[in-house]
């Protein structure tokens, strides 16, 4: 206890010091930029692996022209939680990549959405109700959709959590578990929660290649998440080596710089089309 306050109190004194006094970014320019649309999906597409071919992209925030250049999405995400904008990201963030998907099908292109939700929205009931509104206007289907929850932060607030869960899948979104194994929940718990896709996160992925523990965490997980039923994918596959051992272990999809680095949403159609057959 005593010790918590001592570092608040360190890092309250250290902060002034480490910030840069011109070029910060603020959160009226962040406000801004999400009323204004500024800031926009990139999208990094998803592999099935029996097929071998593209079956989603996931929307990554990005912000091209910033006031202080490019900002990293994790900087973003944690000054919109931090104020209260996380929830009108989010909604910027489904309606234009709802508009992105309805393009590249008009293109011939038919992928799935992944859209990562913050914990902020899940505690919020009328959420589900909100973004099938949105999608239903934009004339789309809910089963097209997906969203991403990091499990680290899951279980702050289960009850209201787990209401929200079971109403959006009642509406038929997909319901993925991010970063899974960096957080504190077991696959136990999961099974509680009606998630139908589970994302095993890149440390894993890529640790498995010379770590026997997180080969045994990866060998068991997989097994685990697909006897519940769980579509499984893994992240961060950054080499055909990462691709062929997580094949091995029986993951069902892939993303990672290996396949593709994220790309603007125009640029989509092209890349799909140019993926090996
Ligand atoms: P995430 O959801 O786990 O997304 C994956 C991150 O890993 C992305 O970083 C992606 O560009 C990066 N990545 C993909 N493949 C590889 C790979 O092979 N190797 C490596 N080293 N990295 C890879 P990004 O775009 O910087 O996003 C960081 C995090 O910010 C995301 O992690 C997610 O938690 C959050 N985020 C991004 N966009 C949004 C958003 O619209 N809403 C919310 N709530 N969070 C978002
Ligand atoms: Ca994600
Ligand atoms: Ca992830
Ligand atoms: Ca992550």
């Amino acid at each position: 206890q005593a010790l918590r306050e001592i570092l608040a109190k360190r890092r309250e004194t250290a902060a002034p010091a480490d910030a840069r006094p011109s070029q910060e970014l603020s959160v009226e320019h962040l406000a801004k930029a999400i009323e204004t649309g500024e800031l926009e999906p990139w999208f990094q597409p998803k592999i099935d692996v029996a097929r071998r071919e593209p079956v989603g992209a996931e929307a990554l925030v990005r912000w091209p022209h910033g006031p202080t250049g490019p900002v990293s999405p994790v900087v973003i995400v944690s000054l919109a939680e931090e104020h209260g904008l996380i929830d009108p990201l989010t909604f910027l963030m489904l309606e234009k990549s709802v508009r992105f998907r309805r393009l590249w099908r008009e293109q011939g292109v038919d992928l799935t959405l992944a859209i990562n939700v913050s914990m902020d929205s899940l505690v919020r009931l009328d959420f589900p109700q909100r973004v099938a509104d949105l999608v239903e206007r934009l004339g789309e289907k809910a089963e097209g959709v997906q969203f991403e929850v990091t499990e680290s932060r899951l279980m702050s607030d289960l009850v209201r959590v787990l209401d929200v869960l079971l109403r959006l899948r009642l509406k038929r979104f997909w319901l993925a578990i991010d970063d899974f194994g960096t957080g504190h929940s077991s696959l136990a718990q999961l099974r509680d929660l009606p998630f139908n896709k589970l994302k095993l996160d890149r440390s894993y992925v890529q640790g498995a290649g010379n770590e026997e523990r997180a080969r045994a965490i990866l060998e068991s997980s997989v097994e685990m998440a697909k006897r519940l039923g769980m579509v499984v994918v893994a992240e961060g596959v950054e080499t055909l080596a990462d691709w062929q051992r997580v094949e091995r272990f029986g993951c069902d999809q892939v993303q990672g710089y290996f396949i593709a680095r994220p790309m603007p949403g125009d640029a989509v159609p092209a890349w799909v089309r140019a993926w090996p057959e």
